[in-house]
């Protein structure tokens, strides 16, 4: 179903890239949603920084937050999927968009806004010791590093700005600036940095006016900034660069701003590009070889309009390329879009003073840069403070939409029987379990190649069987990963005993949908629970599927361990150290993120966490002579302690200064969101030996809050607590921590107390 409504999906818009056209794209459908049409939005970086405010988030006029949009909650306003991935193919043939890492994803029509990236990066040396300034995510990253080299560094430093364009210029200014910043504030001298721009042509800032490219000469000559201009740059060096003339010039670092470049894969697509890589689009927008994919900002050449590559011009076709998908899809006539000619520039100098330009005038001031600060800010606001949606009450889709066996599979749904009748059909379920590849085992005697009415498994001698099952509803629009995570939630009972798993069944409801939707769903949800199964070396031997309301997912999973290897909750010692493995916070991060109030990087951090296997941790916990181990989850650290403590019959004291919490989670925390869960693990409270003042304690909520996919916490010989950290460390459990130790008075039932060292 769509999210937007209770309607089957019928038309997928998929689009590539979270850039500045995008950006309306997804506001257009949040305000004008088209029932039945479904968006997901697949991008490489889930925070678009808005280009207008790059050059001031160098020069640090900005705060991350104040010049990024935020991709994930915009999205979820627009009822759209988010999927972080770089998509690097397109399959027209099956009609699905490639990426990295996941499945194939189904379109119907494509949206493609990737913007571009510095040309010219394959000369010589330039992929190893040139800083291209996009993708600027990794720029910002490799930038962090820079300012610190530069800071720190003690003999003379040459810094070199490839790239006389705007983008170059506004670099090589607002850079020094902060550099500049950055020495004042250790009271250094910035004698020893010097910052030279390079740039092909015999003028900086060739597609400006002569007063612009003068205001700009002077600036950069009154900040000691040396232009160079006709270095055409063909090496770059640790120490140097080389221009086409043979000239070498001393260069400890290199920012490459120079023209932009299309990416290559492209190209392979079979889409029309033009010379130099850019999707050709005629004035719809659309595609001159495919009618179902559009294209705007840098990554568009559009035939009749030649326009520089600007982040005006793409937040320009936003509105006009919505419209078109808008209409493109309910089988409307297109609108032709003309951009305007002239635009009005505003360049900033670096130091909050800016010189406008457009066609042959030209002005500069501080005054300006406060206008276009308030012009950008107001911009930002646009999409990252977002109003309150109401729901339509009974939405209806615009038939044109669907052919007509679509129709038929449609008035089909509303007619659904329950009981049996509600299973996924079974070409559907043989469809999908075809592309599925599990692993086979040599113990699985009957498993899901071989159909017959159950599996049949071997329990080798000496060994017992391990059982748990987990099932829950999904959580975030991306079957995908929601599969992956479900699979490792429920493999991690398993590990938490100390145990091998060797079969998995599955058990999955799929939104009621038309055939193809059903089927992809599903096709999803396992290869996510797949990878991870196989990952695991664990047989999915079986399992059983239905159409519900909504997505929902589990395994019950069967696991062989020796008998003295099993790990319980009842064995914890006097004197044993208490480890966690995984930071805590899914619960308020999660119910932040459907109210569209965390951070998409918040979530993509927390997913990540949940997505790691508890595999490594289980064994290591183990070797490492764990006397007992749990899984966080549903109950909280606290609900699933006390658990412990009572089945051992000890107590324990927990330093809430150590426990491992989620970036964001305190936020969300502060301004009371919580899972639905908290308020039945707060009554676990009881069990706290008199609190105090720390229930006041900044940690002390999250006590309470509900893990899915959480760590491993055990009761750890403290002589083996810090071989055991720094194996956890190593194994890739980064957040792994000695959060309190086990005392011996286990009679009481208030047997948590908690400190905060
Ligand atoms: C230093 C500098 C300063 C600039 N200053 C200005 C300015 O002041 N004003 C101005 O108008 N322009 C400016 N520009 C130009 C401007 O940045 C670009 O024109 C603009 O960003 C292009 O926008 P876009 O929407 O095409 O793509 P972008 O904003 O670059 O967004 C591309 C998006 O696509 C995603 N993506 C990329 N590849 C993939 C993939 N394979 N799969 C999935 N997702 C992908 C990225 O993660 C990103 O979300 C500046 C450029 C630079 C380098």
């Amino acid at each position: 179903m769509n999210n937007a409504n209770n309607i089957p999906v019928i038309k997928d818009i998929v689009l590539i890239g979270g850039g500045h056209s995008h950006l309306s794209v997804l506001k257009y459908f949040a305000m004008h949603p088209v029932p039945g049409l479904r968006l997901t939005l697949i991008t490489r970086d889930l925070h678009t920084p808005y280009s207008g405010m790059l050059p001031g988030y160098i020069a640090g006029h900005y705060q991350y937050d104040e010049a990024h949009i935020d991709l994930r909650p915009l999205a979820q306003f627009a009822q759209a999927r988010i999927y972080h991935a770089e998509v690097n193919d397109l399959d027209f043939e099956n009609s699905n968009v490639i990426c990295a890492g996941r499945p194939p994803v189904h379109f119907d029509f494509i949206s493609i806004n990737i913007g571009s990236k510095p040309g010219a990066l394959h000369i010589p040396g330039a992929d190893n010791f040139a800083i291209p300034v996009k993708p600027i995510d990794r720029f910002l990253t490799q930038w962090d590093q820079l300012t610190d080299k530069i800071t720190g560094a003690k003999n003379d430093f040459h810094l070199a700005v490839v790239g006389g364009g705007a983008g170059g210029v506004e670099m090589a200014l607002a850079t020094q600036y902060r550099l500049f910043q950055l020495l004042q504030q250790q009271n250094r001298s910035n004698d020893f940095l010097s910052i030279d721009l390079y740039c092909d042509s015999d003028r900086i800032l060739p597609t400006h006016n002569k007063q612009v490219q003068k205001r700009f000469s002077h600036v950069l000559q009154q900040r000691n900034i040396k232009i160079h201009i006709n270095h055409r740059i063909k090496e770059v060096q640790q120490s140097y660069l080389l221009n086409t003339n043979g000239d070498q010039h001393p260069a400890d670092a290199v920012l490459w701003v120079t023209n932009a470049s299309a990416p290559a894969w492209l190209a392979n697509t079979g889409l029309d590009v033009d010379a130099e890589g850019f999707i050709t689009v005629n004035d719809y927008l659309q595609s001159t070889s495919h009618e179902n994919v559009f294209a705007a900002g840098d990554i568009a050449a559009v035939v009749n309009h030649p326009r520089p590559k600007s982040g005006v011009f793409a937040v320009r076709q936003g509105p006009p390329l919505a419209r078109n998908l808008a209409r493109a899809v309910q089988k409307k006539p297109l609108k032709a879009f003309s951009p305007q000619k002239n635009f009005l520039g505003l360049i900033s100098t670096g130091d909050k003073y800016a010189i406008a330009s457009r066609s042959n005038w030209s002005l500069e001031g501080a005054w300006l840069w406060k206008i276009k600060d308030w012009i950008d800010r107001r911009f930002m606001d646009n999409f990252n403070i977002l109003p309150e949606m109401a729901q339509e009450e009974t939405p209806r889709f615009n038939h044109a939409m669907a052919d007509k066996q679509t129709l038929h599979e449609i008035s089909a749904i509303a007619m659904r029987c329950g009981g049996c009748g509600a299973k996924v059909g079974s070409t559907v379920l043989s469809r999908v379990v075809n592309r599925l590849q599990p692993i086979t085992r040599d113990d699985v005697v009957i498993g899901l190649a071989d159909p017959d009415d159950a599996a049949v498994t071997e329990v080798p001698a000496g060994k017992l069987i391990v059982q748990s099952v987990d099932y829950f509803r999904s959580f975030i629009d991306d079957p995908y990963i929601f599969g992956q995570i479900a699979a490792n939630h429920a493999l991690s009972d398993i590990f938490a005993m100390g145990a091998e798993a060797q079969s998995a069944m599955a058990i999955a409801t799929i939104p009621y949908g038309i055939e193809n939707q059903v089927e992809d769903q599903l096709f999803q949800t396992m290869s996510g629970a797949l990878d991870v199964l196989n990952a695991s070396n664990t047989a999915l031997v079986g399992g059983h599927s239905s159409e519900g309301a909504e997505l929902s997912f589990g395994l019950s999973v069967t696991g062989l361990a020796n008998r003295e290897q099993v790990m319980r909750k009842s064995g914890m010692q006097a004197g044993d150290v208490l480890i966690l493995t995984k930071a805590l916070g899914t619960g308020t991060l999660f119910a932040a993120d459907m109210r569209l109030k965390a951070k998409g990087r918040w979530i993509d951090a927390a997913l990540k966490s949940m997505l790691l296997s508890n595999q490594a941790a289980g064994f290591c916990m183990h070797d490492h002579g764990a006397t007992a181990c749990t899984d966080v989850t549903g109950f909280g650290l606290l609900g699933h302690l006390v658990e412990m403590t009572r089945s051992s019959g000890k107590s324990v004291t927990l330093d809430l200064n150590s426990l491992p919490i989620m970036d964001g989670a305190l936020e969300m925390i502060k301004t009371s969101i919580f899972s639905s869960l908290q308020e039945q693990n707060v009554r676990l409270r009881r069990a706290i030996k008199d609190p105090g003042e720390l229930t006041a304690h900044k940690h002390f909520p999250l006590l309470f809050d509900p893990q899915t996919s959480g760590g491993l916490l055990a009761a750890i010989p403290a002589d083996n607590a810090k071989a055991c950290l720094a194996e956890l460390k190593e194994l890739a459990y980064p957040a792994s921590v000695v959060i309190g130790k086990v005392t011996d008075d286990g009679e009481s039932l208030e047997n948590v107390t908690l400190i905060a060292d």
